[in-house]
């Protein structure tokens, strides 16, 4: 899942080319999400939900066609990337917002920094704009970055691969080499990086134990997705 920011100050058409752009990713054929930093509340005061979280709730759903959390503390953007994963495989999350983000981004004003892929001016851009920025996005934008800086990509740090990458500073032989989603492990919710050598170790052991269960209802194991969650209560 590859995340792109749309960025730039009030009233620049932010909303204007995140729509623009999520259109042609889904021309694309492309699964698109996007997450849109607000910072005023968006359930409407009066409505029953409302009322719910009012009177003390700490989590309220609203549940029926569509489906909507009402959560009253902040998220960051990287445990926000995860939830949207559990919920749906995404090919592209684009974020409006989140300027300060590690990800590559478009900028609609004079904001720039190393993950700005291109400033643009919402007002001159016609459909032709509109895909070529959709195929600088599909080449150089990047996915939640592993932190584990193991440098097989020629990059001392994951951080350093990435902004190269937005320069367009990569080859096909500068990737990541290093598959993070392989493997998992989450202490209270919490990402621990490990290196490809433990996961691999983590993952046969692991794998040959479940197989030897033999689980009729579950049949054959390949491909499939095996979650174990341990709870120490002894601490
Ligand atoms: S190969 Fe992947 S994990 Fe290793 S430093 Fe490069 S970007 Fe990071």
């Amino acid at each position: 899942m590859k995340v792109i920011g749309i960025v730039g100050t009030k009233n620049t058409g932010k909303t204007t080319l995140l729509t623009k752009i999520v259109c042609e990713l889904v021309e694309r054929g492309f699964h698109v999400g996007t997450v849109k930093h607000i910072y005023h509340g968006f359930d409407l005061e009066g409505k029953d939900t409302w009322k719910h979280g009012e009177a003390g709730a700490e989590i309220v759903v609203g549940a029926g066609d569509q489906t909507f959390f009402r959560i009253n503390k902040i998220i960051g953007l990287d445990k926000l990337l995860e939830m949207l994963e559990c919920i749906k495989k995404l090919d592209f999350v684009v974020l409006e917002g989140f300027k300060h983000s590690k990800y590559a981004k478009i900028s609609t004003s004079d904001y720039e920094d190393d993950f700005t892929l291109k400033k643009v001016n919402v007002t001159e851009i016609d459909q032709t704009a509109i895909k070529s920025i959709v195929d600088l996005i599909e080449e150089r934008s990047f996915g939640k970055l592993t932190n584990l800086n193991c440098t097989k990509c020629g990059f001392e740090t994951c951080l350093e691969f990435a902004k190269a990458r937005v320069r367009g500073a990569t080859t096909t032989e500068n990737k990541c080499f290093t598959k993070s989603d392989d493997v998992t492990l989450k202490i209270d919710n919490s990402l621990i990086p490990m290196n490809p050598f433990v996961q691999s170790i983590v993952k046969n052991t692991f794998l040959g134990m479940v197989d030897s269960l033999k689980t009729p209802e579950v049949g054959d194991i390949k491909g499939k997705k095996i979650e174990l969650l341990i709870r120490d209560d002894n601490n």
